[in-house]
């Protein structure tokens, strides 16, 4: 299968060329072949399916990096709540009642949602994870999948079932899908367990997915226990030694800082998800100046309540402006990396998140008809402050075209959002 898509201003993602404008971008199989100016395409490049890029905006596809996909059926459900009252006197029980399946359609909706808005790889982390792998499966998208050896029903430990979970789904779908190791929280583990999971994690050689001082509660709370930081805990036992997805940092220390950027960790940053808990803000921009890696996620559908990075985007580049008192604390370049080359880092994909040749070919193109997006002076302010979700026309991951004219390719809209409403219904009596 080859593609050729023409005529387009592409935003490449790299830093050094972040926009061509009058560009073509070939695709073969799974890969890009080239990027070039439209006037040097060569005539014996034949593609099965050309674009006409005229009226499009052709980015890398964005990365999600950190959800929880079957939560969509726990959206627009128990709102005005605080994080702890949120999470343990409400989800968690609604959680309780979701069966395997049930779990399966919630990330099918989540897996539309995204595409639909332009995501082509994630960082999932949820329970009944084998379910969700075979929605990812299915879907045709990029995703890191991890799963956790506490089992919340009753505490119990299970760290041979993340072996399993790993040989099983690692390196499966065209290497589509990968495998880490879920640790839920420092709230949740004691630190016996973070050893044993970092162990597990180093003996798979693959990483950890973590939800990380997230809240003040959390960080008193580390502090009061163990007389260190929640990062310190996590240096002291192990966890660092292995590549980390981090969700959240927003209550650091200064020695965290240093802690974050010496292990590489790479945090995730979910601005919606930390405003609508009223968890706080990540520093982020001070994160960056220390050269620690920031991708951005939208949290689960139960804590934001959409999976749009363009709105993450959005929001992490106004916040960290407003904050700082300077329009340059995030610019449109940053927002954009933190949304695509960055997210690509933080999951280990270092064949995506750039449009360049030799990279999987994983890309979106916008429709810029609308009125809101016009005139385009400047594509990366447009794609930052202007872009909407539902601009997000066509999708392609590894190669494959899954969103074509704003339509899936081969997943039943209408049949996934009616099971979930079933299911919805079911589990909120
Ligand atoms: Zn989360």
């Amino acid at each position: 299968m080859s593609i050729l898509i023409k005529n387009a201003t592409i935003i490449t993602g790299a830093t050094d060329a972040m926009v061509l404008t009058d560009h073509c971008i070939g695709i073969k199989d799974d890969l890009i072949e080239f990027v070039c100016p439209s006037s040097e395409l060569s005539s014996e490049f034949q593609a099965d399916t050309a674009i006409d890029a005229r009226d499009m905006l052709v980015m890398p596809g964005l990365v999600n990096a950190h959800t929880h996909s079957g939560t969509t059926i726990l959206r627009n459900y128990a709102g005005d709540k605080k994080l702890e009252d949120w999470l343990f006197n409400h989800i968690i029980p609604a959680e309780m009642k979701l069966t395997p399946e049930d779990v399966y359609w919630g990330a099918k909706l989540a897996i539309i949602e995204m595409l639909k808005s332009g995501t082509t790889s994630i960082a999932d982390m949820y329970w009944h994870m084998d379910y969700a792998a075979q929605a990812f499966q299915e879907s045709g998208m990029r995703a890191v999948l991890s799963k956790s050896p506490l089992m919340f029903k009753d505490m119990s430990v299970d760290l041979a079932g993340c072996v399993e979970y790993y040989n099983k789904w690692h390196n499966t779908a065209d290497e589509r899908l990968k495998v880490y190791l879920e640790v839920h929280s420092t709230y949740l583990y004691n630190p016996d367990l973070l050893e044993e999971a970092a162990k597990v994690a180093k003996q798979l050689n693959t990483g950890i997915h973590i939800h990380l001082l997230e809240t003040k509660h959390e960080q008193r709370e580390t502090y009061q226990k163990y007389k260190m930081s929640g990062a310190e805990l996590c240096e002291k036992c192990g966890i660092f030694d292995v590549p980390v997805i981090a969700a959240h940092c927003v209550h650091l220390d200064e020695q965290d800082y240093e802690i974050l950027a010496r292990h590489k960790v790479n945090v995730v940053h979910n601005p919606s998800s930390n405003l609508k808990l009223g968890s706080g803000i990540a520093n982020v921009p001070k994160m960056l100046q220390r050269g620690i890696n920031v991708a951005l996620g939208t949290d689960g559908a139960a804590s934001n309540n959409n999976l749009s990075l363009f709105k993450e985007m959005n929001l992490a580049a106004l916040l960290h402006n407003g904050v700082a008192e300077d329009p340059l604390a995030i610019t449109s370049s940053q927002a954009i990396a933190m949304a695509t080359s960055n997210g690509a880092q933080a999951l280990g994909l270092n064949t995506t998140g750039v449009l360049q040749a030799g990279k999987k070919a994983d890309l979106i193109l916008l429709s810029t008809k609308g009125a809101h997006i016009n005139p385009i002076t400047e594509p990366l302010s447009a794609a930052v402050y202007s872009a909407q979700a539902s601009d997000v026309d066509t999708v392609i991951v590894d190669g494959k075209i899954l969103l074509a004219n704003k339509e899936l390719v081969s997943i039943d809209e209408e049949l996934v959002i009616a099971k979930v409403k079933e299911i919805a219904r079911r589990i909120i009596e």
